[in-house]
């Protein structure tokens, strides 16, 4: 069968029994099967809110005086990567705003330090040039996590004032001519997405090959401008994301923290975890960063993550394995 456009909007729109039928049972298959049933966990430690760019989807964004703005030290990276490799995961993501404070040089110390402690790295810090990926990935980098947010120019440049779309797909491609594991994926509700665009949107990740699918509902963030006339995105229709994205890239990693439809849990809802995982989802993280600094990095409202004690509790109950 071939996943082209009018089988995708086909399958984004049908009735919900032959929806779970034809394709949910399926992804959560190729789950078991060609994924082998695996669920990829790591840290996820906020390196940054301070952004200078102003996305009017974002709780970051430069606008937002409301929040204290904060960049860890060395001393905290380091302490943090321990803690991810005491809890015996594999695997950090250093996440934050585009801060063109933090040099390349503590970049590569924290690849590093990852390095020191087994466990595979992956950054998700805004556009860098083609040669700083480079570095990067001699460096021992494994993963760089950019999004492409919407396939619509239009709608990327209406509210990304600070790139274009193409200048984004440019270091989308980039990462992945440097020979770098990608993360891209879109997010599901944002202001004026059309249908089409949806449809689209699962098409551009499946033509990117991306390695890890960090799909999300849109989630109105206090402070922003899209919050201020936009809804909470169809947490239905992303669901069915996940899983034609699950048959299109069977050996992909897709992020299985998701909320319920205008849960107040956020990503830590376990019945949106577990949901998105009988979807297909595979990927999930546990909070590392500093407790005290975790309110001021609200991307979204409410993003809060669950603890490793009930995400292993979520996959005994799913017979799926923690890796
Ligand atoms: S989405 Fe990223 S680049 Fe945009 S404002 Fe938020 S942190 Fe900055």
């Amino acid at each position: 069968m071939k996943y082209d456009y009018d089988l995708i909007a086909h399958y984004l729109k049908v009735d919900r029994d032959t929806f779970n039928r034809e394709i949910k049972d399926k992804a959560f298959g190729v789950l078991n099967n060609e994924t082998k049933s695996q669920v990829y966990t790591g840290g996820l430690l906020a390196l940054t809110n301070i952004c200078v760019n102003n996305c009017h989807y974002c709780g970051l964004n430069r606008e937002n005086g409301t929040i204290n703005r904060f960049t860890l030290n060395d001393d905290q990276v380091k302490s943090s990567m321990k803690i991810v490799k005491e809890m015996g995961l594999k695997r950090i993501l250093l996440i934050g705003g585009e801060n063109p404070k933090i040099s390349l040089n503590s970049y590569l110390k924290y690849i590093e330090e990852a390095k020191k402690n087994d466990l595979e790295i992956n950054l998700a810090m805004g556009v860098f040039s083609k040669k700083e990926y480079k570095i990067l990935k001699e460096a021992g980098l494994d993963y760089y996590t950019i999004k492409f947010e919407i396939s619509n120019p239009k709608i990327f440049n209406s509210c990304n004032p600070d790139i274009t779309f193409e200048e984004r797909m440019k270091a989308i491609y980039e990462v992945k001519e440097v020979g770098l594991k990608l993360g891209t994926g879109s997010i599901v509700g944002l202001k004026n997405q059309s249908f089409k665009d949806l449809v689209n949107d699962i098409l551009l990740t499946k033509e990117l090959e991306a390695d890890w699918v960090p799909i999300v509902p849109y989630i109105p963030a206090k402070n922003t401008i899209m919050a201020k006339d936009t809804p909470f995105g169809d947490v239905d229709i992303l669901l069915r994301s996940i899983s034609l994205l699950r048959i299109l890239l069977p050996n992909s990693q897709i992020t299985a923290g998701q909320p319920t439809q205008n849960s107040t849990l956020g990503f830590a809802d376990k019945e949106g975890n577990m949901d998105a995982m009988r979807h297909g989802a595979n990927k999930l993280f546990v909070e590392v960063t500093p407790f005290a600094l975790q309110k001021d990095f609200e991307i979204t409202q409410g993003r809060k993550l669950l603890q490793l004690q009930k995400i292993d509790e979520m996959l005994d109950a799913l017979n799926l394995k923690r890796v």
